[in-house]
């Protein structure tokens, strides 16, 4: 029963199409037209979505622009709902049936978010007022994160119409509010990638997302770019690192430590906070838009919480220990050799220094029956570690003295910081590490009065 209407024009806000219909209809009160709209005079209005319409109206417009393409492409709800799981968007689209949703509620809004203006394109208006007589109010100069017109790469404006205002601006057509205002062209191709990525992502489908994927993807990226080493994840540096990259790009950026946390420890997913972050690690659109991870690193992700999640028991604690097997064997070996000693002294391994290495919280090795078997093996006394270090210490010197020279019981010192009384103590563990003959040689290098030995003898 609505009769003639507005043509709804590409890419234009829904709320848009509300203004243009209300001064079509020749409306001149803004408490008539949200009763006649949705059936309570008293309702908030938020510009970047729809209200709860009456079931006459919203029958209307199911009939003459679809419902869903309504919400689907004429509001944010691409922006909103891009990171929600399916179950979450089947709740959204349950809700959007009945007739007393609320906006707020629905997309998990903080209130501080509908402090923002409507924006717009100075350029866009130009030529939408000579094309069409009018100008609009568009959807993707709304998408957060965005600062320029996409079409005319310049710069948005803002306008004085606030989003969420309950006040008597609530019905603002843009053909009242946007003027011709000086042009400011963006030219960093840097930038332009940047928004279009935000662009891409913003208007991919949107039907629901695993979550789990998705922060897993993220956290695989950590590694790769450096921000997550020997178990720890780096997050205070990345923070300081990206706050540096977007100010230098020169996009508006308002992320925190705290948010980056937020995001990895699961509390909520944030729109522009997770597009920022994923692009800041490389991501590509495709990859964040469908995240292949394998089941391994949701595992590991999920591991990261283990600390301040003890009861966690959704990790997947098996797939885990097998998985880092390899890894754990590899870190025995290296630490075992002396791989990471200064002076390559072979070290003793501890489940605390191979689980820094391989990156997992030494707290969770407990529960991981071969990897615990693994670093088992590796056991040894005081005893026999130092008898180990000296008998590596002496082939070493051995290996090294190919003229002949004399080995000093100083040069042993020198290496394993070991003195004469613990040589000779050491003496009964190294049958283990080497045959009889070279302890013998050891024996008489410790036992000798002045300490040395002419080997060539
Ligand atoms: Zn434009």
């Amino acid at each position: 029963m609505l009769g003639i209407v507005p043509k709804l024009y590409e890419d234009e806000l829904f709320y848009s199409w509300l203004c243009r219909y209300y001064v079509a209809k020749g409306f001149t009160s803004n408490s008539h037209f949200i009763e006649e709209v949705t059936g309570n005079n008293r309702l908030y209005l938020n510009k970047e979505f729809v209200p709860p319409f009456k079931a006459e109206f919203r029958h209307d417009i199911e009939k003459i622009f679809g419902f869903e393409n309504v919400i689907r492409n004429h509001t944010l709800y691409g922006q909103e709902a891009r990171f929600y799981t399916e179950e979450e968007i089947n709740n959204v689209w349950e809700l959007l049936q009945t007739d007393s949703f609320d906006i707020r509620t629905l997309f998990r809004m903080q209130k501080s978010k509908e402090g923002h203006s409507l924006s717009y394109c100075p350029l866009c208006v130009k030529e939408e007022r000579e094309s069409i007589g009018e100008c609009y109010w568009h959807k993707s100069h709304q998408i957060q994160g965005i600062d320029i017109c996409l079409k005319h790469r310049c710069k948005l404006k803002e306008s004085e119409i606030r989003v969420g205002s309950k006040h008597n601006d609530m019905i603002s057509p843009a053909e009242w509010w946007c003027n011709d205002s000086e042009i400011e062209m963006v030219e960093n191709t840097h930038c332009l990638k940047y928004y279009n990525y935000v662009w891409e992502i913003a208007n991919a489908p949107c039907n629901g997302m695993d979550a789990k994927k998705i922060i897993a993807l993220l956290y695989k990226k950590l590694k790769e770019k450096g921000y997550r080493t020997l178990g720890q994840r780096l997050l205070g540096i990345m923070s300081e690192d990206m706050e540096q990259y977007y100010e230098e790009m020169g996009v508006s950026y308002e992320m925190c430590y705290s948010t980056l946390q937020t995001i990895f420890a699961k509390y909520n997913y944030p729109f522009i906070a997770i597009i920022q972050t994923a692009y800041f690690l490389g991501v590509t659109a495709e990859e964040l838009l469908n995240p292949v991870v394998s089941d391994f690193d949701i595992a590991d992700e999920e591991c990261s919480h283990y600390v301040s999640d003890r009861n966690n028991t959704n990790i997947n604690r098996d797939l885990m220990d097998r998985n880092y097997l390899k890894s754990v064997k590899r870190e025995c070996e290296l630490i075992y050799s002396g791989h990471y000693h200064a002076k390559g002294r072979p070290m003793k391994v501890s489940a605390l220094k191979v689980c820094k290495r391989v990156g997992i919280t030494h707290t969770l090795i407990k529960f991981m029956p071969l990897c615990k078997a693994c670093i088992d093996e590796y056991a040894e006394t005081d005893d026999e570690y130092h008898a180990r270090i000296i008998v590596w210490a002496y082939r070493k010197l051995k290996a090294e003295k190919t003229d002949g020279k004399i080995i000093r019981v100083s040069e042993i010192h020198k290496l394993t910081s070991e003195w004469k009384e613990n040589i000779i103590r050491a003496l009964p563990y190294m049958a283990k590490f080497v045959d009889q003959e070279m302890i013998n040689e050891i024996d008489a290098l410790a036992r000798e009065k002045h300490w040395h030995r002419n080997l060539v003898d």
